[in-house]
């Protein structure tokens, strides 16, 4: 174990979890007792009132948000070979999710000041072959709807919006997950809204849709003991539901405490900026909701990435990669393409650093952090 004392720490999610641990003891022993485990009264209410929060009609609880994804994909009619637009930055994930709905992830470079996908470079992966594409509202912040449903109609494409990082955030009168097709959300416990362990959802305003997937989830039977579809076994535990529950109702004020954080920094970092330190840009004002904060170390600065983050770690200050390779870097993956391929999600690899941002992130805690970036 390191002998450095963590100053800031890169999350805290105790914060969150300390005023209701009373609550939530109470209700884990009330479906204790009642053996309520499994596709129970709490995951019904927690769909419904997750769907309604980011305001559609339909939510379906399954056991994590990379099998939202993939099941959600075969339940929007995505057959095997179909290809399947995803951005070249983003977490593992969408790329697995696609291929295990037997699809083909294609990938596409990221805008270089946003890190979100870019849809100029879309424009040019489409092939007869593509069906999709799966917009990941990265780091918070979310693709514009309005860009990307123009996009999908002169191409004639669904829209699956990945929201694993992005609940409740908005941009142009869209909640996320709200103009897509459907979309996925994770509720692992770092996240925005996290249970405690591994959880997901995938939400949409399709009945059959919605209905699809509540077979596909439950080993593909409409009803018991007939199987329709192969499926699987994936549903959101009803213990899981419970505590998302309970923690739903904060979810707007810790998005906020973010966002403001969020400001802080960047009011802070602000006269770093000639000197090449340079936060991701937000184009959507107040909808980012600031799952992560991350900062590009950019050329200009007299200092790298990997050097900044040593000094932080050594000042007892915890820093993130959101990612350090990109998915075709990767060894199991590289038949998606080769280095140089998307240039500007290659460069942000390596020069990108997610600062500490959580809930209860006080403002000395960020003036440290800068004080010690600085
Ligand atoms: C977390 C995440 C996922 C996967 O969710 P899990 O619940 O971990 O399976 C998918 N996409 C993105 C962008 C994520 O951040």
């Amino acid at each position: 174990m390191s002998s450095i004392p963590t100053k800031v720490p890169f999350v805290n999610l105790y914060l969150q979890h300390q005023p209701i641990e009373s609550q939530i003891a109470a209700t884990l022993e009330k479906i204790i007792q009642h053996g309520d485990f499994i596709l129970g009264e709490a995951l019904t209410e927690f769909e419904t009132a997750f769907a309604a929060a980011s305001g559609v009609k339909y939510g379906v609880g399954v056991a994590c948000g990379t099998d939202a994804i993939a099941l959600g994909l075969q339940a929007c009619g995505i057959n095997p070979g179909d290809e399947i637009l995803i951005p070249a930055n983003t977490f593992i994930a969408t790329a697995i999710a696609v291929l295990e709905a037997k699809a083909v992830p294609i990938l596409v470079d990221c805008d270089p000041e946003t890190a979100l996908i870019d849809l100029t470079a879309a424009e040019t992966a489409i092939t007869s072959k593509t069906k999709a594409i799966i917009p990941v509202h990265l780091y918070g912040q979310m693709v514009s709807p309005s860009q990307l449903l123009d996009f999908a109609n002169r191409h004639d494409l669904i829209v699956f919006e990945d929201a694993a990082q992005a609940h409740l955030a908005e941009r142009e009168g869209y909640r996320a997950g709200s103009f897509g097709k459907a979309a996925a959300f994770s509720f692992y416990p770092s996240k925005n809204l996290g249970c405690f362990g591994d959880g997901g959802m995938l939400i949409t305003n399709d009945a059959e849709i919605a209905q699809k997937m509540r077979t596909l989830r439950n080993y593909g039977a409409p009803s018991k003991y007939l199987h329709a579809e192969i499926g699987s076994n994936s549903r959101l535990d009803n213990l899981q539901a419970a505590v998302l529950n309970l923690k739903l109702p904060y979810l707007e004020k810790w998005n906020r405490d973010r966002t403001d954080a969020a400001q802080y920094y960047n009011t802070l970092l602000e006269p770093l900026k000639p000197k090449g330190i340079v936060p991701i840009a937000n184009h959507s004002s107040s909808g980012h909701i600031y799952h992560l904060y991350v900062i590009q170390i950019t050329d200009k600065s007299s200092i790298n990435r990997n050097q900044l983050q040593e000094k932080l770690t050594k000042e007892g200050i915890q820093t993130g990669i959101h990612y350090p390779v990109p998915c075709h870097l990767q060894p199991a993956y590289q038949n998606l393409g080769n280095p140089g391929d998307f240039p500007h999600t290659e460069t942000l690899c390596e020069q990108i650093l997610s600062l500490p941002m959580y809930p209860g992130l006080s403002n000395t805690q960020i003036e440290q952090v800068v004080r010690a970036i600085s």
